[in-house]
């Protein structure tokens, strides 16, 4: 999977390294001072991580949780996100990481008992403020995909058992549950599955794993007790997605009781100006190219506002029609608050 491993020195001892390092006798090793001292120093095409991709094992640094941007989630409450790796082994082809580090190669960071002492200081201000703070792990990758690797879930698990009144989002794209189906499920742990029509995601989401094995992972975590968000983000328009959606909420809605189900959010395909020029080079024949994209208020690369609208209300419409309650349903909209 790897052609090469760095490591930074300060924790070659770290036993979250040696478990890491242990999965992966066979790879070549080179101990370093710092991540950023090699990592995309030199510029690495996105694509390149088909062929050769490094994994490099260091500490976070700076801030460890940032505020994340508006619409980032259900409204009303603080957002949150924490990073604990760059890069992600799917590819999207819409996805924003291209280009944005200047290398695909990707990052784990090991110091996770650092980064959750600076989540329980937010939560706990937070609260004493009278609001409900949002945690959102893998804003630069997903959470899940490595997860049976980097060991890390039992960690934030703990955190969050303690802190009853901040909530945690682990957003996959995976079925990589295997190392959520050992914790206790928790009221306020929400995994969350992106989704989207079969067809998008054998185009789009490429490398991922098939609607079919998200939605057994779903129905086997709804069975065990754990919370469940679904997004339906990016939403691809072609002439049939009103009728792939309707699908898409059925074979949800079966899989996933109404007890289950935290909320669903939609969102309809947007790039920032510099993502949508890597779309073009990366994947000049993608579908996401063909569509009546515009710039709109913001910069970002998306769908003429009428056309946003009526997509959201559609789909909106659909979850609505089959019973799914008002208050679950978010529309990402980010330049109006309803719709
Ligand atoms: S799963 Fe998320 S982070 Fe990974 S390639 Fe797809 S969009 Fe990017």
């Amino acid at each position: 999977m790897f052609e090469k491993i760095f490591i930074e020195r300060d924790i070659l001892e770290h036993q979250q390294t040696k478990k890491i390092l242990r999965t992966f006798p066979n790879i070549e090793t080179q101990v370093i001072e710092k991540v950023e001292d090699v990592f995309a120093r030199v510029k690495k095409p996105y694509l390149q991580k088909r062929d050769t991709l490094n994994l490099f094992l260091g500490q976070k640094k700076g801030q460890l949780v940032k505020e994340a941007p508006d619409a980032y989630g259900i409204s009303g409450e603080p957002h949150y996100y924490f990073i604990h790796a760059y890069n992600c082994i799917y590819e999207c082809n819409y996805c924003y990481l291209q280009g944005y580090f200047h290398s695909p190669d990707l990052v784990l960071f090991i110091n996770h008992e650092e980064i959750c002492e600076e989540i329980e200081k937010v939560a706990t201000r937070d609260y004493q403020l009278g609001k409900t703070p949002w945690f959102h792990a893998g804003e630069f990758s997903d959470s899940l995909a490595l997860s049976h690797l980097t060991g890390e879930l039992p960690i934030y698990h703990e955190l969050f058992s303690r802190l009853p009144f901040a909530k945690l989002e682990l957003r996959t794209k995976s079925a990589n549950i295997k190392e959520i189906e050992n914790l206790t499920p928790k009221d306020n742990i929400i995994i969350t599955f992106s989704l989207s029509p079969a067809d998008k995601i054998k185009n789009n989401d490429l490398k991922t794993p098939s609607l079919k094995a998200r939605l057994k992972s779903i129905e086997r975590l709804a069975k065990l007790g754990h919370p469940i968000g679904i997004h339906f983000d990016p939403v691809v328009y072609d002439d049939d997605f009103s009728s792939k959606y309707a699908q898409l909420i059925d074979e949800t809605l079966a899989v996933l009781p109404m007890s289950s189900l935290e909320y669903i959010s939609v969102g309809v395909v947007r790039f920032t100006k510099d993502v949508y020029h890597q779309v073009q080079s990366n994947y000049p024949k993608s579908e996401l190219l063909s569509s009546e994209l515009i710039k709109s208020f913001d910069g970002k690369i998306r769908y003429n506002r009428p056309m946003r609208l009526w997509i959201l209300s559609t789909i909106k419409d659909l979850l609505l029609n089959r019973k799914v309650d008002e208050s679950k349903i978010y529309l990402c909209m980010e330049d109006e608050d309803s719709i």
